[in-house]
C-alpha cells in the first residue's frame, strides 16, 4: 500500500517531471498571455522625438516671467512635421503629442494662459519649473535597451510596448496541449438528457476553463467508460496530440476505480504516485502515459468529484502547465486573513476551503462556505479564495488567522 504524500512533496515531484514546452511564433494580437522565448530590445528611443505632454505653449524658461507675454511663432499640432527652432523671445503653440521646437524646454498649459491674436500671456508659470510638460527624446528609454527578458509573460502594457517598436511577431512558448478525459459510465456529454443513475460531466468544463485561465490549450475528449479496454482506447487517442493527459475520476478504491491500471498497461504508462494528504482530493495520481506511437504525455489523475477536481487542478496541474511555460512564479499567491467563521479540517490531511477574501477596514478576512463538500459547486461558484487548514491543526476559530490563496480571477 502506498503512503500518502504531503502537498509539497506531491507537487515537487510533479515539478521535477516537467519541462518547457518549444517556442512559436505568434502576432502580436495573440499573443498576450503567452511567455517571450527570446527578449524584445529598443529598436528606437522613446519617446522618439521630444514632444509636448500637454496642450499649451513651448517657450525658453530662462526667457519669460510670470505674466509676461510672448509673440506665437505658429501652431504643431500632432503628426507628421518639419523640424522647427524657437525663435528668440517666442513661443510655439503645441498640442498634446507634439514635435517641441529645438531651443524651447519647457511648456505651459492652455489653461494657464491668455490667448491674443498674435501672441500668449504666460499667467501663471509650471511649478514643475523648467523642462514641466516636455517629454524629451529617449528620456524613457534608449535604442537597443532590452525592455522584455525572455521567461516574460506578456500582459497588455507589454504588448503595447512590443508594439510601440515595430514588433508584430513575437518568439513564445507554444500553449501546451492537455487533453481532458471523464471517466465512469453514470457521466453524460451536456447537450444530453441525463437518466436515473446518470450525471451530466461538469467536471471538465471546469478543468478545460482552468487549462485555458493557466495558459494551456485544452481538448476535452469523448466520456471514458469504467471498462478497461475502451477506457484504454481513448487515453490512447490521447497520447497522440498532448503534453498533458487530465484525466478525472476512476483513481479511488471503487470497483469501477480502473485508470490507474489502465495507465500502467499503456506502453510506457507509468503511475509515480497516487496518493495526496488533501482534502478535498486524496485519489490523486501522477505519472506519464506513453502511447506504442512512442509519443509520451503527462498524466495527472484528478479525482472525478467537481470542487476535488478544481482544487487539486490549483494545486498541482496549474504550476506544472505554469513550468511548463518557462514560467517561474508557480504558486497561487498566499496572504495571511482573519477567519470570520470557524474552519474546519480532517485528522492527517491538509484541508483547502473555498470561501471569500474580502478587506474590512483594512484587513484581510475569510469566510469560509458552510458547505465545504467535495461533489458541491455551489459554494465554490462563489469563491475566490481557497482557506488552508493544516494536517494536524483540526479546527480555526472565527477571530483566528487563516493563510489564503486567492484564486486568479476569470478573464
Ligand atoms: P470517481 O472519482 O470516479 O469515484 O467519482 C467521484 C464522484 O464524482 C462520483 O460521484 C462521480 O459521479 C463524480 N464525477 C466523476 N467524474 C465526474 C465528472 N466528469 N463530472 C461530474 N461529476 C463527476
Ligand atoms: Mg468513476
Amino acid at each position: 500500500m502506498q503512503t500518502a504524500l504531503s502537498v509539497e512533496e506531491a507537487r515537487a515531484r510533479i515539478l521535477a517531471a516537467i519541462h518547457p514546452v518549444g517556442p512559436e511564433q505568434l502576432c502580436l494580437d495573440a499573443a498576450c498571455g503567452r511567455v517571450l522565448t527570446r527578449e524584445v530590445c529598443a529598436l528606437q528611443p522613446s519617446p522618439p522625438f521630444t514632444n509636448s505632454a500637454m496642450d499649451g505653449y513651448a517657450f525658453r524658461w530662462d526667457e519669460v516671467s510670470p505674466g509676461c507675454e510672448l509673440p506665437v511663432q505658429g501652431t504643431q499640432l500632432a503628426g507628421p512635421a518639419e523640424p522647427q527652432t524657437l525663435l528668440p523671445g517666442h513661443a510655439r503653440k503645441v498640442m498634446t503629442g507634439a514635435p517641441v521646437p529645438a531651443g524651447a524646454d519647457t511648456v505651459v498649459r492652455r489653461e494657464d494662459t491668455e490667448e491674443r491674436p498674435e501672441s500668449v500671456v504666460l499667467q501663471v508659470l509650471p511649478s514643475a519649473g523648467r523642462g514641466a510638460n516636455v517629454r524629451y527624446k529617449g528620456e524613457s528609454f534608449a535604442a537597443g535597451e532590452v525592455l522584455l527578458a525572455a521567461g516574460t509573460r506578456l500582459n497588455a502594457a507589454a504588448i503595447s510596448l512590443a508594439a510601440s517598436q515595430g514588433c508584430a511577431v513575437l518568439h513564445v512558448r507554444r500553449a501546451p496541449r492537455v487533453a481532458v478525459i471523464s471517466t465512469g459510465d453514470e457521466l453524460v456529454e451536456l447537450g444530453n438528457q441525463p437518466g436515473f443513475g446518470q450525471i451530466i460531466n461538469s467536471s471538465a468544463h471546469a478543468v478545460a476553463s482552468l487549462i485555458r485561465q493557466a495558459g494551456g490549450s485544452a481538448r476535452i475528449l469523448p466520456i471514458a467508460p469504467d471498462q478497461a479496454a475502451g477506457c484504454r482506447d481513448i487515453f490512447l487517442s490521447a497520447v497522440e496530440d498532448a503534453d498533458m493527459l487530465v484525466s478525472l475520476g476512476g483513481v479511488s478504491m471503487g470497483d469501477a476505480d480502473i485508470v490507474r491500471d489502465v495507465v500502467a498497461e499503456l506502453a510506457g504508462g507509468r503511475v509515480d504516485f497516487w496518493k495526496v494528504r488533501i482534502k478535498p482530493g486524496k485519489p490523486l495520481a501522477f505519472g506519464e502515459v506513453g502511447a506504442p506511437s512512442g509519443r509520451r504525455a503527462v498524466f495527472f489523475g484528478l479525482p472525478g468529484n467537481p470542487l476535488s477536481s478544481i482544487v487539486t487542478f490549483y494545486q498541482f496541474v496549474r504550476p506544472a502547465l505554469l513550468k511548463a511555460q518557462g514560467l517561474t512564479e508557480l504558486l497561487l499567491p498566499r496572504l495571511t486573513a482573519r477567519l470570520l467563521a470557524p474552519a474546519r479540517g480532517p485528522r492527517g490531511r491538509r484541508a483547502y476551503l473555498v470561501g471569500r477574501l474580502a478587506w474590512q477596514a483594512g484587513e484581510a478576512v475569510f469566510r469560509p462556505h458552510t458547505d465545504q463538500s467535495s461533489g458541491g459547486l455551489l459554494a465554490a461558484a462563489h469563491s475566490n479564495a481557497l482557506g488552508i487548514v493544516e494536517e494536524g491543526v483540526g479546527s480555526l476559530e472565527a477571530g483566528q488567522e487563516i493563510s489564503v490563496e486567492s484564486l486568479p480571477l476569470a478573464t
